[in-house]
């Protein structure tokens, strides 16, 4: 899920991903007929969906859901409410989540829904009739083995309760494995809320031990406190990381001897207040990106990282949590001073991992633990990252293109099975 609803992010993702295939055309070898291939989407719905407010009157609304690619099993993809919602915007998310999905193994094709609204003035029985009509409109493309909405931008776990609700309705018996990001007491999956950092936890586990150091050794500077930056804060804490430094959008908090991350959880259960803590000083975001540290956690939004800031930046990894929080030329800058970038279509896959595993809950009927998801997560995202850094060491490839070049031939090599190329 990507709750924070700002679609500039969305344009600095799309253009990275269209730069990122022109890239990988000679690096991959790929002939012109499996670029065309990648650049265009398989299927492109567009649809009106109406909703009566409580007024009474009735307004249409633009809706769209992209199956981008259907190679390597069913669509996968977020429904996003949000009034700068457009096509093509949509199309290159979905593009990305069939990249995403190709490289975590999943068996899942990439898909992206959305509508034209902002959702944030709607009453709660707007909102409910909005997404039981999105359903309405949508039901004949969507399905189990076919198409698998999940949560995005300004849509949550209520908006997904009523989405199933009103597509078992339609199909006259219970389907929960046709929507992921449920609340558990309709099938969501243990571990879910946390999956996302979980996921780039264990692939800084599996860096770190490749590398041969210790976590106790590590200091951790995390850019963001919300779902993600203050999950992955509690967990690599408690792992043994010396957190060093955190921010949030009203400055960042540092302490080169490591910050009580237990207190500072205490102290702002609000998201987006400024962050307390006692003997500490609020200070510049600016200085979190520069602070002494090993390892730099981006987890708050795009384009963080920028030709203005790189050659300040003393950390030896990135671990990119956030969606592109580097700039194309902030990587060049990076990559010359011999920081390892963990990209983000690697690093925060972990919650995509976990709407699969939602989905395979919900077709057997067999519901797991907390414990069994994280292991099961690990070893989705330990071979994922094991894949990765076997293509990079053997193309002499960063990170971030052996992740592409990894992704693409999956999807390239499964159309080709299917006679498709
Ligand atoms: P969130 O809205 O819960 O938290 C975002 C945090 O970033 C907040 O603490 C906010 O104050 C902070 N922030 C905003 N601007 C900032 C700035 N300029 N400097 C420092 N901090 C700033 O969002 P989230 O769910 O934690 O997601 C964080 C990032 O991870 C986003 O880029 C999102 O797209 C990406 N992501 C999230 C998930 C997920 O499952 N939540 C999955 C994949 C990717």
């Amino acid at each position: 899920m990507e709750p924070n609803g700002e679609t500039k992010e969305d344009k600095h993702i799309c253009l990275n991903c269209r730069s990122y295939l022109e890239i990988l055309k000679d690096i991959a070898e790929l002939s012109q007929a499996e670029m065309d291939l990648l650049k265009k989407p398989k299927r492109v719905f567009m649809f009106n969906v109406p909703l009566k407010m409580d007024s009474g009157e009735t307004k249409l609304l633009n809706g769209y859901r992209v199956q981008y690619n259907d190679a390597l099993g069913p669509c996968k993809g977020g429904i996003r409410f949000h009034q700068e919602v457009n096509l093509e915007e949509v199309k290159m998310l979905a593009f990305l989540m069939a990249l995403k999905c190709a490289l975590l193994s999943l068996p899942f094709g990439g898909a992206k829904g959305g509508l034209e609204i902002d959702p944030t003035h709607l009453s709660k029985n707007e909102l409910e009739r909005i997404s039981r009509n999105f359903i309405r409109a949508t039901h004949n493309f969507i399905g189990p083995d076919w198409d698998i909405p999940a949560p995005d931008v300004n849509t949550n776990e209520q908006i997904m309760a009523w989405m199933v609700d009103e597509y078992s309705n339609i199909k006259g018996k219970f389907v929960p494995s046709v929507i992921t990001g449920k609340p558990v007491e309709l099938g969501g999956s243990a571990g879910r809320q946390t999956a996302t950092a979980m996921g780039g936890a264990f692939i800084l586990k599996r860096l770190i031990e490749k590398l041969k150091l210790k976590p106790h050794n590590l200091k951790v500077a995390i850019q963001g406190f919300g779902n993600v930056g203050m999950n992955l804060a509690k967990i690599l804490h408690n792992w043994g990381y010396k957190i060093t430094a955190i921010s949030n959008q009203n400055g960042a908090l540092t302490n080169p001897k490591g910050l009580d991350i237990e207190e500072l959880i205490k102290n702002n259960q609000t998201n987006n207040q400024p962050l307390k803590l006692e003997n500490i000083e609020l200070v510049h975001n600016r200085e979190l990106l520069a602070s002494e540290c090993d390892i730099l956690i981006p987890a708050a939004i795009s384009h963080q990282i920028t030709k203005e800031n790189a050659a300040d930046i003393k950390a030896k990894i990135i671990l990119e949590m956030a969606n592109a929080p580097v700039t194309t030329q902030a990587e060049k800058i990076l990559q010359e001073k011999g920081i390892t970038i963990i990209p983000d279509i690697l690093a925060n896959a972990g919650g995509v991992v976990v709407s699969y595993f939602e989905w395979l809950q919900n077709s057997s009927n067999d519901y797991w633990t907390e414990e069994k998801v994280f292991r099961k997560l690990e070893e989705k995202m330990d071979k994922a990252f094991d894949a990765v850094q076997k293509l990079a060491e053997e193309k002499n490839q960063d990170f971030r293109t052996a992740s592409h070049i990894l992704a693409v031939q999956r999807i390239i090599s499964a159309e080709k099975l299917r006679g498709n190329l």
